[in-house]
């Protein structure tokens, strides 16, 4: 399990929104210049003794349609069950179990999803005077919290990180190419999955995920091994409505959370639309490789400008992943569509590239020489030695004198060195600071 999700669900204003605020706690880091990330986000990385997990805060997809909250609370619910390892199902001590709360807790029990209760709004250490009320929605022992106070918060995180699944062996395969195809529900998909087995003719076998419902495509090519995550939610045909919409926005970020490559894909009618903008941020946040991949090529009116406005448009809606490749496809002519397995083989390699220490600091030190880190008052930024320290997305350690004068547009500059020098097409790059006075 390279990571767990953890859905928080419940009925409207029982605080859902405060508990999901204060458990991401500052952990939100929001990168500037990705647009569409920080708007209603729903989603957050969270850790809780050692152990890593999604945070889901369902309430927060659902928004704007107040007088279809039955149903809605259905969807989140089910979604919740479909997409996460762990619910939490928050109710509010201060009002009881109501109807909702029971309806709630009827679609929860059909899962075999572990379910946390939460009791919230226990301000003090008074126990909540509903509090055996709450057995009855049959998740055992409630825990009693309050989110906006911060109390139970610990006791709340050791129950939830108790039930994690165990990990699953198979994605821990280094050499496995785990490939996620994101994108608007119609941009074509299904249909360039479909395309690319059969066109390469390999032998796939479809393998049941830990999640209900999803089911990921295994396949060798040549020397390759590829995991395609999550294809029955690309493949079934399914109706296409606002909701839905958003549930394909969730269920990218599960896609995305477990590949190592994700494709974008889009519309060539529509062009980037804010969903693209939205899943492109997340993968870039997350740290995946990227490829941009424009679909429905032939029914585009062309001329000799048309690609290269369609090139200027993505790059400029998708400024902060100017290094993922973009191809030109038709799933259904075939034109071109032989070049995304080559790319997806080479953007993985690239993610995966270690430069070694010596060659590195080599090319610091010319990029130095051509441009004098920056200085503040006097003093100025020294950059002792670089080291590459991780890969998948490739993350590199900078000893420097001083964090504060690391300007981002130096830092930039650095990468842009590093880009020319190495590649790393199509992946994300890390820098971390190490100050040594
Ligand atoms: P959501 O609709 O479930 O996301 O609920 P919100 O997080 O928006 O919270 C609904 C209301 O309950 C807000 O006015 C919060 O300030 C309040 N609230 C949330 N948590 C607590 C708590 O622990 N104690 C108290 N007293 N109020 C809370
Ligand atoms: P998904 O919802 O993203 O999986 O999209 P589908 O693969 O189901 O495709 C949605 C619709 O677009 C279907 O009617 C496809 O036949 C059509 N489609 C997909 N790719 C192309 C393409 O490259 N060109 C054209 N003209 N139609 C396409």
């Amino acid at each position: 399990m390279s990571n767990a999700f953890v859905a928080i669900v419940g009925r409207p204003n029982v605080g859902k929104s405060t508990l999901f605020n204060k458990l991401a706690g500052r952990k939100i880091a929001i990168v500037e210049d990705s647009p569409g990330v920080t708007r209603d986000r729903n989603y957050t990385r969270a850790e809780w003794l050692n152990k890593h997990f999604t945070l889901i805060d369902t309430g927060g997809i659902e928004v704007g349609s107040e007088e279809l909250i039955p149903s809605l609370i259905k969807k989140q619910a089910q979604m919740a069950i479909e997409t996460a390892h762990v619910i939490m199902f928050v109710v509010d001590g201060k009002e009881g179990v109501t109807l909702g709360d029971r309806e709630i807790a009827q679609i929860l029990r059909k899962s075999s999803k572990p379910v946390v209760l939460v009791v919230n709004k226990v301000d003090n250490s008074k126990m909540s005077e509903n509090f055996y009320d709450f057995y009855e929605l049959g998740f055992g022992d409630p825990i009693e919290i309050s989110a906006s106070v911060g109390l139970g918060i610990g006791d709340l995180l050791d129950k939830v990180v108790e039930n994690f699944p165990d990990d699953v062996d198979l994605e821990e395969d280094e050499y496995l190419i785990k490939v996620a195809i994101a994108g608007k529900p119609n941009a074509g998909k299904s249909s360039i999955l479909n395309a690319i087995l059969g066109e390469e003719r390999v032998i796939v076998s479809p393998i049941a995920g830990t999640t209900r419902d999803s089911i990921d495509t295994y396949f060798e090519h040549g020397e390759d091994k590829f995991l395609f995550i999550d294809t029955a939610g690309i493949r079934k045909k399914k109706k296409v409505d606002d909701d839905i919409e958003k549930y394909s926005v969730l269920r990218s970020v599960a896609a995305i959370d477990r590949s190592n490559v994700v494709l974008l894909v889009i519309d060539a009618t529509e062009g980037v639309t804010e969903q693209d903008t939205k899943v492109a941020g997340i993968a870039h946040e997350e740290g995946r490789a990227c490829i941009i991949v424009v679909n429905k090529w032939d029914l585009v009116e062309k001329d000799t400008h048309t690609m290269n406005l369609f090139t200027k448009e993505i790059k400029n809606k998708l400024a902060f992943m100017t290094y993922a490749p973009l191809v030109f496809i038709s799933a259904k002519t075939g034109q071109r569509l032989s070049n995304v397995l080559e790319k997806i083989k080479f953007v993985a390699n690239q993610h995966s590239t270690r430069i070694p220490t010596g060659v590195l600091n080599e090319v610091i030190g010319e990029a130095m020489m051509l441009k004098q880190p920056p200085s503040d008052k006097g003093k100025r930024l020294k950059i002792y030695y670089v080291s590459q320290t991780g890969i998948r997305p490739p993350n590199f350690t900078v000893f420097i004198n001083d964090r504060e004068l690391m300007h981002f547009s130096y830092q930039r500059y650095l990468e842009n060195r590093i880009r020319e020098n190495f590649g790393f097409e199509g992946t994300p790059i890390r820098f971390n600071y190490n100050e040594k006075k």
